[in-house]
């Protein structure tokens, strides 16, 4: 029996996410990860451009993060009774670097980051309502677990991505059309008064890469100063990745509150929760603080000193500087390639992450845009690249990364790798 049955016979589906669940790739089993690269139990290589969702902008396995971790364990190990120096520190770089934190909490996933914070907005505004947009995800729990990747007859329609979500707790989330400034000025409108925050993505990167207007921001950032609801940008993607403070630090608007994950330990288990002072002391942390607050593995060491050698390395080293620049290589590269296939494409993206959809058109701005995208020449070429060894993330509408690991050799073998999977997958 080979590894992947053996999985599918004690593990629901043979994975540990639902979102590693993939058709046509149901017997890959991963063995090893370094810098750009992974490698599956069979021998097989792959550059990967996934990245596990984005995570290890470093690259797999960075020496420097992984020496870190070591020395952590060494010496800390799990105590869960105090602080430790490095969770100061940690906390002590985030509120500088972010505009919008002046207290961080750290939790374990960036789905309890998101849960933590509705919870403290529904707390500190005693209301009822979140907004959320179509496109974005924040999670698994079920204040946002609707709306995401829609079928087109559900856009517009509360979309559960689960079964087993109480309806009440579905009603209590507005869904409305991101960049739709309108949309939001009428949603305060009507209910202002018992809206408890607006969650989003400043760029929904979970349906790809919606670039936000800033008109659409800034209407963000009026409408909830003027009602006293709760601003919250989702930065589980962007942070670290786009910018060291965040895409916030590059848009000018900044939330009341913001959550991190992923990138800022490069692939160790993290989540953080920062804000407004007056509404981060409201968490039971702070003896007193109406807000619960706990987690066994919060501050781990492993996942602080993860951190801490993320942050140096990024300050130390040209690694946003180097991953923008073969961003901008492999959109340019791709936008060519599709203009000389003649095959209708929108090459986008920020920084290190791209994404070709198939269709014509200007700059997709809401998720119904999005809906042109030509899904089976999407996820075939995706495929046809995974047997090349190049690994793109075969499911509609993915977003691909690039890591501080990835050269301009990767690049060139990415494109021509691309032009191969695209011909092939329209001579079909
Ligand atoms: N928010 C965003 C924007 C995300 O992309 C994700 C994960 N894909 C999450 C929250 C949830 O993070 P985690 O998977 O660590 O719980």
């Amino acid at each position: 029996m080979t590894l992947a049955e053996r999985a599918r016979r004690v593990i629901p589906g043979g994975v540990n996410s639902g979102q590693r669940s993939i058709p046509g790739l149901t017997d890959l089993v991963i063995a090893r990860t370094e810098g750009s690269r992974f490698w599956d139990t069979t021998g097989r290589e792959f550059t990967d451009y996934h990245a596990a969702f984005g995570p290890p902008l470093l690259g797999h396995n960075d020496p420097d993060v992984a020496a870190a971790v070591s020395a952590a364990r060494a010496s800390i190990g799990l105590t869960g009774v105090a602080v430790t120096e490095g969770e100061v520190t940690l906390a002590e770089q985030l509120v500088e670097l972010v505009p919008s934190m002046e207290k961080v909490l750290l939790t374990s996933t960036g789905s309890e980051a998101t849960f933590h914070a509705l919870r403290l907005a529904r707390a500190a505004t005693g209301r009822r309502l979140v907004v959320k947009f179509q496109g974005c995800y924040h999670g698994w729990h079920d204040s946002v677990s609707l709306n995401v990747i829609s079928a087109p007859e559900r856009v517009g329609r509360p979309d559960p991505t689960s079964a087993g979500i109480l309806p009440e707790v579905l009603a209590a989330t507005l869904v409305l059309r991101f960049n739709d400034v309108a949309a939001v000025r009428q949603a305060f409108a009507d209910h202002g008064p018992d809206i408890a925050a607006v969650i989003l993505e400043p760029v929904p990167h979970n349906v790809g890469a919606l670039l936000p207007t800033d008109a659409f921001l800034r209407a963000l950032r009026e409408e909830c100063t003027k009602a006293g609801s709760v601003l919250v940008f989702d930065e589980v993607i962007t942070g670290f990745r786009h910018a060291l403070g965040g895409y916030q630090s590059l848009a000018g608007v900044t939330p009341d509150l913001t959550t991190l994950g992923k990138a800022i330990a490069n692939g160790a288990p993290v989540g953080a929760i920062g804000g407004r002072a007056d509404l981060m002391d409201l968490f039971s942390s702070r003896p007193g603080g109406p807000v619960f607050f706990a987690g066994t593995y919060n501050g781990h060491p492993d996942v602080v000193a993860a951190a801490l050698a993320t942050v140096r390395k990024l300050r130390e080293e040209p690694v946003h500087e180097h991953v923008f620049r073969l961003g901008d290589r492999v959109r340019a590269g791709l936008a060519e390639l599709y203009r000389t296939l003649d095959v209708p494409a929108v090459v986008t993206g920020y920084g290190s992450v791209f994404v070709s959809y198939f269709m014509s058109g200007p700059q997709p701005r809401s998720y119904d845009d999005l809906l042109a995208n030509d899904t089976a020449l999407f996820v075939g070429y995706r495929r046809r690249l995974v047997d090349q060894g190049v690994f793109e993330l075969p499911l509609n509408l993915k977003r691909s990364h690039l890591s501080y690991a990835h050269t301009d050799a990767d690049v060139d073998r990415l494109l021509e790798a691309t032009e191969t999977a695209v011909r092939h997958t329209l001579a079909e």
